[in-house]
């Protein structure tokens, strides 16, 4: 993922595949308690590139709108256990993302307690 290389050279240090509270968020960082979740256009329903299949529009609506549902609940989930949500779409910029996820880890780290 060029999101993870780009997070690299900015010299962040994050962790991979961490469940937390029943989900796996695409990276972690423990310490400033940030988890970032990149989202797929299709799948999870971006605004910009959703696209639905002509064959089958209804079945894949409610699929895509359930997702869109699932990563509401999931991120109200962590918020409420003292986590930082960052959702970015997969159409970003990786160095964009990069500087995001950056931006957010370092807020975290100047908040006292
Ligand atoms: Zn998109």
């Amino acid at each position: 993922m060029r999101v993870r290389r780009s997070l690299h050279r900015r010299g962040l240090r994050y962790r991979l595949h961490t469940r937390l509270s029943g989900c796996i968020p695409d990276v972690v960082f423990p310490r400033e308690r940030v988890a970032v979740f990149v989202d797929g256009c299709f799948w999870h329903g971006c605004p910009l590139h959703r696209t639905y299949a002509k064959a089958n529009a209804a079945w894949w609506l409610q699929k895509i709108e359930g997702n869109i549902i699932r990563d509401q609940r999931t991120t109200a989930r962590l918020e409420a256990e003292g986590w930082h949500v960052l959702r970015i779409w997969a159409h970003v910029d990786a160095d964009e993302a990069a500087e995001r996820i950056k931006g957010a880890v370092l807020a975290r780290r100047r908040k006292p307690g």
